[in-house]
């Protein structure tokens, strides 16, 4: 194997992310090249499939990189799995069901001197850095969150999702939060949450949130999946310079309803290129920030019953 030889990388959990996203992303960037799947439901034609992550790392040194795409609660052994045998490590979002098993994994992957890349593909969109590099140096005074969809259309059959650890409708919003904490300057602490759980679901179908932050800076998320019609990924920013409202989850960006930048998705193509820049330098990406305001707004949010709710 020569330097520029792509990273042989598999796919772990073969589902809608990954057919979606992952296989044309990897398709299209020479970095890397899709050795294998790890799937209970048989993979992809042509592409050798193992039934567990450890029969894949017994069987294929070669692989040095796996991308994880099951969902959150179902994760952690497989990527404690892959770290301790040195293999580069991708993390669909969130990370993991809990805080604590995402800094376990950043230690294991700190002591076996491999990449771990917890990502957030909502930063890669369009104008996420555009709006970072536009607020750097405003006064900001107020952050608005509207991030509303119909759970029916983006996750139909997906039980995962409703289970503890699912995260209900803070799977989309975490997307939200994401952008949020990449794009402020500073950082939001949650000071209120009110979470409303249809009867008899254990995972919330909507949120509002209310955060501080420093110099009177005050922001709302409202996060509700009974949207139907159009849908809304919205974040706006008042500050001393005017008002930044990002659309379309991060694709769009206009100031004082000027349109700045309007982009393609291209968000996954962003999140590969970048796990083989930090495989190049040996470096890690964790960033916590998003998944500790999910966790707070669990801690502190009250909770209220709402009607039923059924797919
Ligand atoms: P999904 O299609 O419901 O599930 C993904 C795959 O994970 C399944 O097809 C299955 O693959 C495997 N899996 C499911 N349950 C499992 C279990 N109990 N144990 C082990 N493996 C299991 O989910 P998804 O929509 O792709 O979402 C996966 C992750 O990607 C989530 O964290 C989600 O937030 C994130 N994500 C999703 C989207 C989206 O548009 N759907 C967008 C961005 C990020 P096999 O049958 O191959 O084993």
């Amino acid at each position: 194997m020569t330097a520029t030889d792509p990273i042989r990388v598999a796919i772990v959990g073969v589902g809608k992310i990954a057919r979606d996203q992952h296989l044309p992303s990897i398709a299209g960037n020479p970095a890397f090249e899709l050795a294998a799947t790890v799937s209970r439901s048989g993979g992809i034609d042509g592409v050798p499939n193992f039934a567990t992550v450890e029969a894949l790392l017994e069987a294929r040194p070669d692989i040095g990189a796996l991308s994880l795409c099951q969902p959150p609660q179902f994760r952690y052994d497989a990527a404690a799995k892959a770290l301790s045998a040195r293999r580069h490590l991708m993390l669909e979002k969130p990370p993991g069901a809990t805080v604590g098993e995402v800094q376990a994994l950043q230690a294991l992957a700190a002591r076996n001197g491999v990449t771990l890349f917890a990502t957030w593909h909502s930063r890669f969109a369009a104008a996420v850095q555009p709006a970072r590099q536009w607020l750097a140096d405003r006064v900001l005074r107020r952050v608005t969150v509207t991030w509303k969809e119909d759970v029916r259309l983006w996750h139909p059959g997906q039980a995962w999702i409703w289970q503890p650890g699912g995260l209900g409708v803070f799977d989309p919003g975490i997307n939200a939060l994401s952008i949020v904490t990449a794009i402020l300057p500073q950082p939001l602490r949650l000071v209120g949450a009110v979470l409303e759980f249809p009867a008899g679901r254990e995972a919330p179908i909507a949120a509002h949130l209310d955060f501080a932050g420093a110099g009177g800076l005050v922001a709302t998320a409202d996060f509700d999946w009974r949207q139907t019609g159009p849908q809304t990924w919205d974040i706006e920013v008042e500050t001393d310079a005017g008002v930044l409202t990002l659309a379309m989850g991060g694709a769009r960006m206009a100031v004082d309803g000027r349109p700045v930048v309007a982009g393609d998705d291209r968000e996954y193509a962003g999140i590969y290129s970048r796990f083989a820049g930090l495989i190049g330098r040996g470096a890690s990406d964790v960033d916590l920030a998003p998944l500790v305001q999910v966790a707070d707004a669990f801690m502190l949010g009250r909770r209220k019953v709402v009607e039923a709710f059924e797919d």
